[in-house]
């Protein structure tokens, strides 16, 4: 029965025009610069973008931006660049623009808000909205670098409620739960006192529709009967004020329907038992601040002197503010007819601040209303509160809750779900958080859709993905950038692990290798070795066998055995399968049993190679390589152009060996660049075609993203050259990749 529908364009033109005056008119009103300019601008732009749209009521869709903007300006008492988000905050949401769409009009301060604003609406509220609502306030609460995202979502959310009507039933009831399970205690605690009221009572009316009903009627009727009693109990009191020559008001304010439900439902008592339904509020005139604290007490002492003071009930918040910034004097005393009365004492500049928060401190800065300023001192005050929880304060318990927030950040995952971290989390602590296997196969993060190293350290409203490789290790340093408890513990029992799985490995290869060579596995020949290479124990000996920090060779052998004649001409038949020993014979040179004529044959059995791969330039199968036979009579192979082996060509000439992989089905570690321009879903794409795609395992992946450009250094292992010339032409085909080359 919306009476737009039946409207025509030009009533509805002029009914738009309206709402919009009316808020400027605040605007002008107000102590703030005068920046009409822009208001004019967003003005336009949002109900360009939300031109032929409609709210569920059937009125003009931009009829709720400019009512959330009035909210904004008129009730909290916020500024143009507020006013402005207010009015654009729907329009990333629900049209075509962006938010870069909003930087290029309007600046990257309003774009951030609106930003915020998007990030937090929809989607987060899934059907476990109460288990992620102690997370969302945490969010909105440390999202405080711009606290104007959370004042304007208030505003967002009052004037949803106010216009709930139009909602069917179901959707009324869950928005009606969320707003007293979220925004409701998220005002209270900024300080919003009259938003948090409104709201209250708004989803009270919305679930339990006969219950407010009923009260609301109760409070009419009482009405003509609670008058006359506080007009009895304030006629001296008025007497006294009046004397003191002050300029004030004086009121009963009966409570909010929700109040008085919540206290019949705690006492279980019916309405006309509820004997505190109002209290009374004294709000004076105090043109010098330094004179409020002296008056309110003047004023307590001239009603202390007519009434009987409850003892226990006098509650001085303004020596110590309530941690939202609440100020006032309150007292209880004993009413004519018998019951006790509370009064609240108060300037008018602490009622305005109890009304509308730490906004109100603005109306008392005249002239050089810079928001930003303002702003920053409100933060201020509120990272104040956080950091500093008054333990004699009545609501000691929020005041905890909120020093706990400081140390917290929120993130959401690409879900959409909440998750809490410490402060300075990584994306490792994150990945580790959600999953142990998560956090061992983590190579990046992408953070907004941004590329960034698992060392990231993620801020509080960040969008994280966390990217994974099947073939990713967990590494020892990655503690240093982990601070969660639980990333650090999981982190360790995944090295532990994989030590076992080293450990295993070695002690296999070492026996294969005894195997191979004739050798029995003694104790006594497992003692020599672990003397020999000065280890403590056959764990870390395996250990360092199965991560290649000891070598299965010849050396190894010398001193199993260094002795044995049979051995030693065992070598002499094969050289590379078993090997010589150094210090025995350091210098092989003529009786070298490596024919330099012929192709030496480089093989690896067992784990065993006759041959090195040189640290240099890391040659695998397919390049094009030569042998260096060392002092040792070891075969090192580089590739023909490194320049250590063009060195070693000049002086060594003789040394120098053809050569030839035997064994195919060994890998080999290649080392790859690939730079590109970053966009979303290219990591994926990269990551997709090397494991997926091509079959390659990659042992690491190092990414860095910055101004919208990645570079990413990956170590694979592959079977010869062809297979990353193959993998560096796939990857260059990827839509943004310019470079994909292999590095030595
Ligand atoms: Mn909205």
């Amino acid at each position: 029965m919306s009476t737009s529908n039946k409207s025509t364009p030009e009533q509805e033109a002029a009914l738009i025009e309206a709402a919009y005056q009316h808020l400027l008119m605040g605007y002008l009103n107000s102590n703030h610069r005068k920046k009409i300019e822009i208001i004019e601008k967003a003005y336009h732009f949002a109900r360009n973008a939300h031109e032929g749209i409609r709210r569920r009521s059937g009125e003009p869709y931009i009829m709720h931006p400019i009512a959330v903007a009035t909210i904004v300006s008129r009730e909290m008492g916020l500024g143009s660049t507020s006013i402005c988000a207010a009015l654009l905050h729907d329009v990333v949401e629900d049209t075509e623009y962006t938010i870069e769409d909003i930087e290029v009009q309007f600046g990257p301060k309003i774009a951030r808000i609106v930003e915020g604003l998007t990030k937090i609406s929809g989607g987060i509220f899934g059907s476990n909205a109460s288990a992620q609502a102690e997370n969302f306030r945490k969010l909105l609460l440390t999202m405080s670098d711009d606290i104007r995202v959370v004042l304007i979502k208030m505003a967002d959310r009052l004037h949803n409620m106010r216009t709930l009507d139009s909602m069917p039933p179901q959707k009324q009831f869950k928005i009606a739960g969320e707003t007293l399970y979220i925004y409701a205690p998220l005002a209270h605690r900024l300080g919003l006192f009259a938003v948090k009221t409104e709201l209250e009572d708004l989803s009270f009316k919305y679930e339990h529709p006969e219950a407010h009903a009923a009260i609301a009627e109760q409070i009419i009727t009482s009405e003509a009967k609670r008058n006359e009693i506080f007009d009895r109990f304030a006629a001296p009191i008025r007497e006294r004020l009046d004397k003191m020559g002050l300029t004030y008001e004086f009121r009963a304010r009966v409570k909010s329907c929700y109040s008085i439900w919540k206290k019949m439902q705690a006492k279980r008592i019916p309405f006309e038992e509820v004997y505190d339904l109002y209290a009374a509020r004294i709000v004076f005139e105090c043109p010098n601040e330094a004179d409020e604290k002296r008056i309110c007490w003047n004023i307590y002492s001239e009603i202390t002197d007519l009434y009987r003071l409850h003892p226990d009930r006098v509650r001085d918040w303004i020596s110590t503010p309530k941690a939202n910034g609440y100020r006032a004097l309150h007292i209880t005393v004993m009413g004519p007819d018998g019951n006790w009365i509370e009064v609240q004492i108060r300037s008018r500049h602490m009622d305005d601040v109890a009304e509308r928060g730490f906004a109100a401190h603005w109306k008392y800065k005249i002239g050089e209303g810079d928001e930003e300023n303002e702003l920053a001192a409100w933060l201020q005050t509120i990272e104040d509160i956080l950091k500093n929880p008054e333990p004699n304060a009545i609501d000691f318990l929020d005041t905890i809750k909120l020093n706990l927030f400081a140390s917290e950040i929120v993130v959401f995952t690409p879900k959409g779900e909440l998750i809490t971290l410490p402060k300075d989390a990584s994306v490792l602590d994150l990945a580790f958080t959600l999953h142990s296997q998560l956090g061992t196969h983590c190579i990046a993060g992408k953070v907004n859709h941004k590329l960034v190293p698992l060392s990231h350290k993620l801020n509080s409203g960040d969008q994280v993905e966390v990217l994974t490789s099947y073939s990713q290790e967990p590494k020892a340093e990655w503690e240093k950038f982990l601070v969660t408890a639980k990333g650090k513990t999981r982190l360790r029992a995944a090295l532990r692990h994989n030590r076992r799985v080293i450990i295993d490995k070695g002690e296999k290869r070492l026996q294969s290798w005894l195997v191979a060579n004739g050798i029995e596995q003694t104790s006594d020949v497992l003692t020599r070795i672990i003397s020999n290479e000065g280890v403590h124990n056959k764990e870390e000996l395996y250990y360092m066998i199965g991560n290649d920090e000891i070598a299965v060779s010849d050396q190894l052998l010398r001193k199993v055995k260094p002795q044995s004649e049979g051995i030693i001409n065992k070598w002499l038949r094969n050289p590379f399968g078993g090997g010589k020993p150094k210090a025995d014979a350091p210098e092989a040179k003529a009786g070298d049993p490596i024919d330099t004529k012929q192709v030496f044959v480089l093989k690896t059995e067992n784990g065993v190679s006759n041959y090195e791969i040189a640290s240099c330039c890391r040659p695998i199968p397919g390049d094009d390589v030569v042998g260096y036979i060392d002092q040792n009579n070891r075969v090192i192979v580089h590739k023909l152009e490194c320049p250590t082996a063009m060195r070693l060509k000049s002086s060594y000439g003789s040394r120098l060996v053809q050569t030839r992989w035997e064994n195919r089905s060994e890998r080999f570690q290649a080392n790859m660049h690939v730079e590109g321009i970053d966009r979303r879903g290219i990591l994926q794409e990269i990551i997709y075609i090397i494991s997926t795609n091509m079959s390659i395992d990659m042992r690491t992946l190092d990414i860095q993203a910055d101004g919208g450009v990645f570079k990413c250094d990956l170590e694979v292992l592959i079977q010869d050259a062809n297979v990353v010339t193959n993998l560096c032409k796939r990857l260059k085909k990827v839509k943004g990749v310019n470079m994909a080359t292999r590095i030595s």
